[in-house]
């Protein structure tokens, strides 16, 4: 008890004495519990920001980085986080600010986080990526030969990714960019980096719309999967005997390699 009053009494001390001090502490413990608080958030808008800062870093007069584009097909909405036009290739950069291992295969349905023992499965960022290049693709009127899909996780991760397209970090990105040396696009980079501006999708509430349908669509194929019904292609979905022991998958296989979660 003796204790912990003469250490009581010799910070008060110390804080009496500097009251500069007190408020810099209060507000580091704010801080620190705000962070803790909004981790999520931050850590996903930390990952945005190193990645906006990290393209800045690329030649102005070579490349045109749009980011945080919402564009409409379709099929529906497609948020691109980032893009960077060049005469080398349009760049469609997925950013996944996911921490531990990270596993998975160009063509799998599913990718796998290791976190300790911990393991969660989410959807192949490629896949995703493709979808919005194809949307691109039509709005620009442009073959899909010129997009190049990046995947670009957050440096703390540890990527096992076997895949012929870009599969990277923060570090790394502008690196495999400035890979691309050969001239590819013909067009007008200003006037197509236009045509995205003009068509992006800058409403807030359109884009809480797209999000809630995303929320909508994932009920959509849960309730399918337990109807054992394929979400890709509507073919049934049976057991299967895998490498690494019995999964559910779907039974056009291997055109379709759904499998369930
Ligand atoms: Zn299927």
């Amino acid at each position: 008890m003796e204790i912990i009053k003469n250490f009581l009494e010799v910070i008060i001390n110390i804080y009496s004495n500097n009251p500069k001090l007190l408020l810099q502490t209060i507000i580091l413990i704010t801080l620190s519990i705000l962070i803790k608080i909004y981790y999520i958030r931050f850590r996903g808008f930390m990952g945005e920001f190193w990645v906006k800062l990290e393209l800045r870093k690329l030649p102005k007069d070579k490349y045109i980085i749009l980011n945080d584009i919402m564009i409409k097909d379709e099929n529906g909405t497609h948020q691109i986080d980032h893009l960077v036009l060049s005469k080398f290739g349009i760049f469609v950069i997925e950013m996944k600010n996911y921490y531990g291992l990270i596993k998975g295969k160009e063509f799998d349905n599913k990718w796998c986080q290791y976190l300790g023992k911990n393991k969660s499965y989410f959807l192949n960022p490629i896949h995703q990526n493709f979808g919005h290049i194809k949307s691109l693709s039509s709005l620009l009127k442009l073959d899909d030969k010129y997009f190049i899909s990046v995947i670009c996780f957050s440096n703390q991760a540890k990527i096992d990714v076997k895949s012929n397209s870009i599969v990277t970090q923060v570090d790394y990105l502008n690196d495999e960019i400035l890979k691309y040396k050969g001239f590819l696009v013909n067009n007008d980079i200003k006037e197509l980096s236009k045509i995205i501006i003009q068509n992006n999708i800058g409403d807030k509430s359109l884009r809480k719309q797209h999000i809630k349908d995303i929320h909508v669509k994932i009920k959509f194929d849960k309730e399918l999967e337990n109807n054992m019904i394929c979400p890709k292609c509507g073919n049934e979905l049976v057991e299967r005997n895998g490498k690494y022991g019995k999964f559910i998958g779907c039974s056009n296989f291997p055109k379709c390699r759904y499998i369930k979660k």
